[in-house]
């Protein structure tokens, strides 16, 4: 007794092979080889608290946060500030080009290490992340440290304050175009300023910022929603707004 082997069904397990071997792929982490140099520490860097300008989008005053972010049902609002909990902020109203500020503080009671201390971020429509997280004596590969452009670029410098403490980031976003065939025309930049100190300077994005896969351009709206990344640490905020820039 032999089994009779179909063609159909080792195409199958074939197909099956393959899909298994492409998603697990997927959930590996893409590392780009390049060995960059520590960013020179800042002591001391003051945060800057700026009152929304006139024509600014205020996100979040320290009283409701659900007034302009889907996916808060669970996020702490306390104090003036709100804090992360179970779920991605993601705004309702869509940017392209713009200004943001806002201001953050990881957690005062420090647990976990590397990528895992007060990790969040800002997600600029959806897609290009400035890092969050608590570079305070916390080392972690220095393209994912706090204000890095996620991948890409580390900080010029390390300004981050002690946890618990309040931080302030005003970000220039220029958003990117792309041709109806899909094709980036305009990179993105960004330049961010953190706690009063330039740490990205008019940098020229590669494209999104992925964890498992090299930064690609990928066409998309001319204005897309404002993320703030739960990574499952009760990361703090208040006073953010924003302001469109004509392009
Ligand atoms: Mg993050």
């Amino acid at each position: 007794m032999y089994h009779t082997i179909r063609p159909a069904s080792i195409l199958a397990s074939l197909v099956l092979l393959a899909v298994s071997a492409v998603s697990a792929q997927a959930q590996l982490e893409y590392k780009n080889g390049i060995i960059w140099d520590r960013p020179e520490r800042v002591e001391n860097a003051q945060p800057v608290c700026t009152p929304a300008p006139e024509g600014a989008v205020v996100l979040f005053d320290g009283t409701d946060i659900k007034k302009h972010f889907n996916n808060v049902q669970n996020w702490v609002v306390k104090d003036g500030y709100a804090e992360v909990h179970g779920g991605t902020a993601e705004t309702k109203q869509s940017f392209g080009s713009c200004h943001i500020h806002l201001e953050w503080a990881s957690p005062a009671k420090v647990s976990g290490r590397g990528q895992g201390r007060g990790n969040s971020g800002v997600y600029i429509m959806g897609k290009y992340e400035v890092q969050i997280l608590d570079s305070y004596q916390n080392d972690t590969y220095f393209d994912g440290q706090c204000g890095a452009i996620y991948k890409q670029a580390p900080p010029l410098k390390n300004a981050c304050r002690k946890p618990g403490e309040w931080q302030s980031y005003d970000i220039k976003f220029t958003a990117p175009k792309f041709d109806e065939k899909g094709n980036v025309t305009r990179k993105a930049r960004l330049t961010v300023i953190h706690n009063g100190v330039v740490i990205q300077d008019d940098f020229e994005l590669l494209g999104g910022t992925f964890w498992y896969k090299p930064a690609v351009y990928e066409a998309h709206a001319p204005k897309l929603p404002l993320k703030l990344q739960d990574h499952g640490n009760p990361v703090r905020f208040r006073n953010i707004w924003i302001k469109e820039i004509e392009d």
